[in-house]
């Protein structure tokens, strides 16, 4: 077989699809198993298509045989390629409860995100013109994903039943607020999407809340999301279940779970600590750390690094060890 398909478990299989992103090809998973079932596909591109129904033909299967989507989060290289597969096999696609509407109603969704993205930039210190800039660019990536309608719901806590497989589904927010959780306590696998990845620290970005009310206020008011604080307690989470396998929505699978999970909860304490050291020194704004942290990234990655920032921010807030404070439309930290 070739280095793009991969069996990982028993009746699992790992197909490396390619996406246009930085992070470099995404993982989709089939679960050989009635109904046959695929985690994840990849962005909507024709390139990732063929060689998602490369990997399946390789398995032995092909597209029209597919019986039941499941999408980990929102992310569009998880779930661009959603309603293609849906047209073309008459699959069910299960999604967590609350991410049900956003994904059917994708492009406004997608607009709202962006939208919540800009006001935070300009807050926190973002340069306007960056921000306009970053939200162009956001907007024409929306075409990686897509809408779809999902025939099935899952409710965290609850169990997707499959001939020879039981998942437990386990809504695990921070990455994203809809990352959604399939755990195989039987065999101790966890299919993770991008909850725990062997070489990257899941970025916990902020994005528009699930719920609309919440979506509303949201971009109504100065309140923010706060993923980060939401991360920690799910991998706590994940850590209690000791898993002896996390397949990730990139890379290789994560064996060494406890040990990486520690290992990310010490570095989220020591840039926590790094970050309250700099604002200890004078007040800034967000983007004035992230710049003073990681520079030029800081503007051509405008809105990572700055969620980066205040994820943080959020950990020491926590602690009473910071305190934000408008002056002139912008907001200052304070230790
Ligand atoms: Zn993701």
């Amino acid at each position: 077989m070739s280095a793009s398909v991969q069996a990982v478990a028993p009746g699992l299989h790992r197909i490396e699809v390619p996406t246009p992103f930085r992070v470099g090809p995404v993982n989709a998973y089939l679960v050989e198993d009635e109904p046959l079932t695929l985690v994840d596909n990849g962005p909507n591109s024709a390139t990732s298509l063929l060689a998602l129904e490369s990997g399946l033909n390789e398995i032995g299967y092909a597209v029209a045989d597919l019986e039941l989507l499941v999408v980990t989060h929102q992310h569009v290289d998880h779930h661009g390629l959603t309603s293609a597969l849906l047209s073309r096999s008459g699959a069910e696609l299960a999604v967590l409860d609350a991410l049900a509407a956003p994904l059917a109603g994708w492009p406004a969704y997608a607009e709202g995100n962006d939208a919540l993205a800009q006001r935070l930039m300009c807050r926190h210190g973002v340069p306007e013109g960056v921000a306009t800039v970053l939200r162009a660019v956001a907007r024409a990536q929306h075409g990686w994903g897509g809408a779809a309608q999902a025939s099935r719901l899952l409710v965290s806590g609850e169990r997707l039943e499959l001939h020879a497989h039981t998942f437990e589904i386990i809504h695990a927010p921070g990455h994203s607020p809809s990352d959604t959780l399939l755990w195989d306590a039987r065999e101790r696998i966890m299919l993770g999407g991008d909850h725990l990845l062997e070489h990257i620290s899941s970025n916990p970005i902020i994005a528009l809340p699930l719920d609309e009310s919440d979506a509303r206020r949201a971009l109504d008011e100065p309140c923010r999301p706060h993923p980060l604080p939401a991360y920690l307690a799910s991998l706590r989470r994940t850590r209690s279940l000791r898993p002896a396998i996390v397949l990730g929505g990139h890379g290789p699978p994560v064996r060494n779970v406890p040990a990486l999970i520690d290992e990310r909860l010490r570095f989220h304490a020591r840039r926590a600590e790094k970050i309250h050291s700099m604002i200890v020194e004078r007040p800034r704004a967000a983007h004035e750390v992230a710049r003073a942290m990681w520079g030029e990234r800081a503007l051509t990655q405008a809105f990572l690094t700055l969620c980066e920032v205040l994820g943080h921010v959020d950990l020491l807030a926590e602690q009473r060890r910071v305190l934000e404070v408008e002056e002139d439309a912008i907001v200052r930290l304070h230790a």
